[in-house]
């Protein structure tokens, strides 16, 4: 096979999205599978759908649409606030979009008149996170307005946690979004139908002892790929965490003097080329670097370890074991080496269990301005 390439369980995947969706189900917290770690990748996708997720969620249109180019029918959320370039692509290929700004949903309402199909939007609320969201004084007045737009349905509010930041929610955070929901209604009347709590690094609270209050939803894509809670890196109880591996292959392989004087280091690299100052093991070069993926978001093979990375080779220390050159590593992936390889080029990906794709119906096509690679 070539290499490097990324080894995909499906049924690994398929598994860690039943075990969330049944777990989180007792709880009445229903689970949107994020898809934007491994760019849309339709079999990927299509395992979480097998696992019973109750709807896939994407942060690019270009992901969505190539998800649904492969057939992948139910219900697709835009998570990122959309761009104006790509309110018709939004309105043509999702039911629902996640939005902070008026304009832009003025904007999606004339396009889903255009299209004759209205538009649900969940209005993302700032609790602390720091990247997008509307202030939860100014929510109410927010909603009024959307509730006064043409075309579109206010469906629900949703928190960002540890997405710029990595501070985990807490059990209060749940109750003050709980709240939030309630005061939208009292504000305008209709039910807000979805309160959706955050994303992976919410479980913790999600598996835990608790009330859910009003909290109905989370948004998971490291918990389902990775089995890990984001904040703490640690793997979550029952999930699987080897659904992916990276491979790639040695194009050198030699004992390499213990001590390589730090002034050869360019600072502008830092912590990337952590240099040994004593060092009596094997020094393998791979051939896959850090335009192929996060090569310090990698881990190795227990005695290996990482030396350092360039854009084209990572070096791995190999201790008292032997790699030829011609042979493969395996290594895992964390969240940021996994995006960057299943979005790179020259990365193959190689898919175990794969379904029949050809049973979801092919009813969407490309809109005409989005080019698809
Ligand atoms: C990426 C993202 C998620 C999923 O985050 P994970 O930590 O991978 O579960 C949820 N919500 C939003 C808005 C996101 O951008």
């Amino acid at each position: 096979m070539t290499a490097p390439r990324v080894e995909i369980d499906l049924t690994k995947i398929e598994e860690n999205a039943r075990c969330l969706v049944d777990r989180l189900g007792a709880y009445g917290i229903s689970v949107t599978g994020v898809t934007k770690g491994v760019c849309g990748h339709p079999d990927v996708a299509g395992a979480m759908v097998d696992g019973g997720v109750a709807g896939l969620a994407d942060a690019r249109i270009t992901n969505i649409v190539r998800m649904r180019m492969a057939g992948i029918t139910c219900p697709v959320s835009m998570l990122r606030a959309p761009m104006a370039s790509e309110l018709e692509a939004v309105i043509r290929h999702c039911d629902t979009s996640y939005n902070t700004e008026m304009d832009t949903i003025l904007k999606l309402g004339l396009a889903a008149e255009k299209r004759g199909a209205s538009q649900d939007i969940i209005l993302i609320v700032e609790m602390g996170d720091g990247r997008e969201g509307i202030l939860p004084e100014a929510l109410n007045d927010f909603a009024t307005l959307v509730i006064a737009t043409p075309w579109v349905a206010l469906k629900g509010i949703a928190a960002n946690f540890a997405c710029m930041g990595s501070v985990a929610p807490t059990a209060a955070d749940m109750i003050t979004l709980s709240r939030l929901a309630d005061s939208v209604e009292g504000g305008c009347g209709p039910f807000v139908d979805l309160v959706s709590g955050g994303g992976s690094a919410n479980v913790p609270w999600a598996l835990g002892e608790h009330t859910a209050w009003r909290v109905n939803n989370l948004r998971l894509g490291e918990a389902i790929l990775l089995g890990l809670d984001p904040v703490t890196g640690r793997p979550i109880d029952g999930l699987h965490t080897d659904a992916f591996a990276l491979f790639a292959e040695v194009i050198e392989a030699r004992g390499k003097p213990g001590t390589i004087p730090h002034e050869t280091t360019p600072p502008d690299l830092g912590p990337l080329r952590i240099v040994g100052q004593d060092n009596p093991g094997t020094r393998v070069v791979l051939a896959v670097g850090q335009q192929d993926t996060d090569a310090g978001d990698l881990t190795f093979p227990s005695g290996f370890t990482f030396v350092g990375a360039t854009s084209d080779h990572t070096v791995v220390d190999t201790g008292q074991s032997v790699m030829p050159v011609g042979s493969e590593m395996k290594m895992g992936m964390r969240y940021g080496a996994l995006m960057r390889a299943m979005s790179a080029r020259d990365v193959a990906k190689a898919v175990h269990g794969k379904r029949d794709m050809t049973t979801r119906a092919k009813d969407h096509d490309p809109p005409p301005f989005l080019t698809l690679v």
